[in-house]
């Protein structure tokens, strides 16, 4: 059987797996490449196999640059089942939706760009081409070439100056979190839109966490928590070339989430594998410990009290905007800070919190225990939710002090824009960055001490506060890869069944895996970091 790496490989983003045995042909992930302008043209490069041929795609989680492109395979002819936990279906949905409506927007947005300024788009399009061709001859797909360049003669992409910028961000997590989804485009052609990302949902099987189900022939998949965001998991899947075959297991991590995150349990731990693919976006970097992540917390706001200011906290609309509820939820329980109103100015964070609130069968036992002391853990209390524009608007109108979590979380869109507009010259509010800001963003700007910013091109005066926490991360840091990892070798060694034959070190950038791979080649595994396209054959 093979394994191809179609998605990050070298990088954190456009997660893609494809696994072809005898008898069967799945993929593992289908994600969105994002980032760079380099890295996002991935997207546009023709597709390494027909997806009507395939049997299933299994997903790991919701987030964009695991599940962005499962609606583009289904356009061009998959028919096969998705599977993923109930959690990771609804999570998905609204986020494959938000994709198409965005793609749409933004294609019109360049579309218009492009009518005012010809001459730019038309340079800014011949940047892009041969970013496109870079990639085509970096994917070593050659037969692809041909293909590719007749799909130039008709495409014309363009990419917007500042937040081609944004992207050239150094931090691997910043990709990951980043809204909206894509950024380039063929100017009247989205990558697909909301009503492909409909139809793609229909194909949605969802299944139970450590639970063995045959999802083509020949082929097993068991999802196990893997403590990311709600509903993540680590895949196992069991394959055979053929009916009487040996039988090979290889385990795919997903993201790996930390110990001890709130809401969700902790990542599974696995002991056995023929092939391990393991993500390696913190290799080489340590986290700040939680606790001191939340003191900073419960400082900052009762700073903002103090003063009668305002607390505003820019945050990504899965997972990170949970956590924070549930950490002033629990701040306040715990008598450790004053409680100031909280409006939530995210319309997808709230879906995206009904999603977490139907799902208390994936929550950890802290919260569960929460829950049956009839607590709220995922509510802050008298927490006020926006529906709309208008009301978005009023909460600067109320009376101080308050707090706002908004998104996005790197202040380049949403809401949270607005607020920050009234707020950034104001000395008695307070700006809390929980999450890293990518380079060249407004948020990075900022965090780095500016004194003067534009904000929708009118430049303002710093005068809030400027605070930052580092210690929220959804993804397991170097001690924490290698500790999951470390459970493959434990009682064994190399040639014992078991005992991985090679571990691909997986969605990372070079950096990172370049750090990781020693120590985890030190645990005793024969250790590979495959290249994008790269074709491995599993013996
Ligand atoms: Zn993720």
């Amino acid at each position: 059987m093979q394994l191809q790496f179609l998605g990050a490989a070298t990088t954190v983003t456009g997660s893609q797996f494809l696994l072809s045995t005898g008898q069967a042909r799945i993929l593992v992930d289908c994600g969105m490449f994002q980032g760079s302008p380099n890295e996002a043209i991935r997207n546009r490069i023709p597709l390494a196999y027909d997806p009507s041929e395939l049997d299933a795609i299994l997903l790991t989680h919701a987030h964009l640059d695991h599940c962005g492109l499962i609606p583009y395979v289904v356009v061009r002819g998959f028919k096969g089942p998705i599977y993923a936990t109930a959690g990771t279906v609804e999570l998905a949905r609204l986020v494959l939706l938000d994709s198409g409506k965005l793609q749409q927007e933004f294609a019109k947005r360049q579309a218009r760009f492009a009518r005012r300024n010809p001459g730019k788009a038309a340079a800014e399009g011949r940047e892009q081409q041969a970013a496109f061709e870079a990639a085509i001859e970096l994917s070593g797909e050659d037969s692809m070439a041909d293909r590719a360049d007749e799909r130039n003669d008709r495409a014309q992409m363009v990419v917007d100056d500042d937040r081609g910028e944004a992207w050239m961000a150094p931090n691997p997590e910043v990709a990951l979190r980043y809204q909206p989804p894509q950024m380039e485009v063929e100017l009247d052609e989205p990558l697909y839109d909301e009503r492909d990302a409909e139809r793609a949902i229909e194909h949605f099987r969802a299944v139970r966490y450590d639970t063995d189900v045959d999802v083509a022939p020949g082929v097993r998949a068991v999802f196990l928590d893997a403590g990311h965001i709600l509903g993540s998991a680590i895949i196992r899947v069991t394959a055979t070339d053929s009916p009487d075959g040996p039988e090979r297991t290889l385990v795919f991590s997903g993201d790996l989430g930390r110990h001890d995150t709130p809401i969700i349990r902790d990542p599974t731990h696995v002991s056995d594998a023929d092939y391990v693919l393991m993500e390696s976006t913190y290799g080489g970097r340590e986290h700040e410990p939680q606790d001191e992540a939340v003191r900073i917390l419960a400082e900052t706001v009762r700073l903002v009290a103090e003063h009668d200011g305002v607390l505003l906290v820019p945050s990504f609309a899965i997972g990170r905007t949970q956590e924070v509820v549930w950490q002033l939820d629990r701040l306040i329980a715990e008598g450790r800070i004053p409680h100031l109103p909280l409006y939530l100015d995210s319309p997808m964070a709230s879906r995206a919190s009904d999603v977490y609130r139907r799902h208390a069968e994936y929550f950890d036992d802290q919260t569960r225990r929460l829950l049956e002391q009839r607590e709220t853990p995922l509510d802050y209390p008298g927490q006020i939710i926006t529906n709309n524009v208008r009301q978005s608007e009023a909460i600067r109108r109320a009376k101080r002090p308050y707090m706002i979590v908004a998104s996005n979380g790197m202040l380049t869109g949403g809401r949270v824009v607005g607020h920050l507009r009234e707020l950034i010259g104001d000395p008695s509010a307070v700006l809390l960055f929980v999450g890293y800001q990518g380079k060249g963003t407004l948020g990075a700007h900022l965090q780095e001490g500016a004194t003067q910013v534009r904000i929708d091109g009118a430049p303002h005066e710093v005068r809030c506060h400027v605070r930052s926490i580092s210690g929220f991360s959804a993804h397991a840091d170097e001690s924490e890869l290698l500790d999951w990892v470390s459970n493959f070798a434990r009682g064994k060694k190399p040639g014992d069944a078991g005992f991985p034959r090679r571990v691909f070190i997986i969605h990372g950038d070079p950096a990172a895996q370049a750090a990781l791979a020693p120590k985890v080649r030190a645990l005793g595994f024969d250790v590979d970091i495959p290249r994008w396209h790269e074709v491995v054959t599993l013996d």
